[in-house]
């Protein structure tokens, strides 16, 4: 009876250890969510280079004052990866939150853009990622689609030589995904917003290396 007991011990702790190394691996290959944030996660990120690898080398600058009178609607996420310039190229760009697809755009040069329209302190506010490429994941997604958090939206294109990037900006009001700065838009900072739904550390390790 006791070797029953031992072996029935034994079972249950190899299952428990078993169930751990499966949530484990649940985690790790799952969406880069921030482990404070069960609804928003970083634009950015992946296992290999996550988040806190990227910065913003522009920052959300309405007057120019930050940006050296650069007026800019966002912030411009790179990774932070020698030889720098285009090792961003080909990343993949996810959805910080669920929401609906408000619109999509083809620039020049194969670049693409496409605005979310999520919620943001119970009213509807509108996510915009630029500078992606025109392939099979952008080309998927289709004006009024449901977006889940995490979710791929495409990846990075050949912006300019050495200057691949994330432009992701956001706005209280709709904006056609390629417009440029229109005041009649009521542009927010980003990273507060993705301060309050990630966590600061998340936000200040991603975004505020340029700064230094
Ligand atoms: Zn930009």
């Amino acid at each position: 009876m006791d070797d029953l007991t031992k072996t029935i011990s034994d079972a249950r702790s190899f299952l428990q250890r078993a169930d751990d190394i499966l949530q484990t691996v649940l985690v790790w290959t799952s969406p880069p969510v921030s482990p404070v944030s069960d609804k928003w996660c970083a634009p950015v990120g992946t296992l290999e280079f996550p988040s806190r690898m990227w910065y913003a080398a522009t920052v959300h600058d309405l007057t120019g004052e930050k940006n050296r009178g650069y007026k800019h609607s966002g912030v411009d996420l790179n990774l932070d990866r020698s030889p720098w310039g285009d090792v961003d190229r080909g990343e993949p760009v996810f959805a910080v939150a669920a929401g609906r697809v408000y619109g999509t755009w083809h620039s020049v040069k194969n670049l693409a853009s496409v605005v979310i329209e999520v919620e943001h302190a119970e009213q509807p506010l509108y996510c915009r990622y630029w500078h992606l490429r025109r392939d099979k994941t952008f080309l998927e997604l289709r004006p009024g689609a449901d977006i889940e958090v995490g979710q791929k939206l495409g990846h990075l294109g050949a912006y300019a030589r050495g200057g691949d990037h994330l432009h992701f900006d956001m706005a209280l009001d709709r904006f056609h995904p390629g417009c440029w700065l229109i005041s009649a838009v009521r542009w927010i900072d980003p990273v507060p917003v993705l301060e309050k739904h990630l966590g600061l550390d998340c936000i200040d390790a991603m975004m505020r290396k340029g700064d230094s």
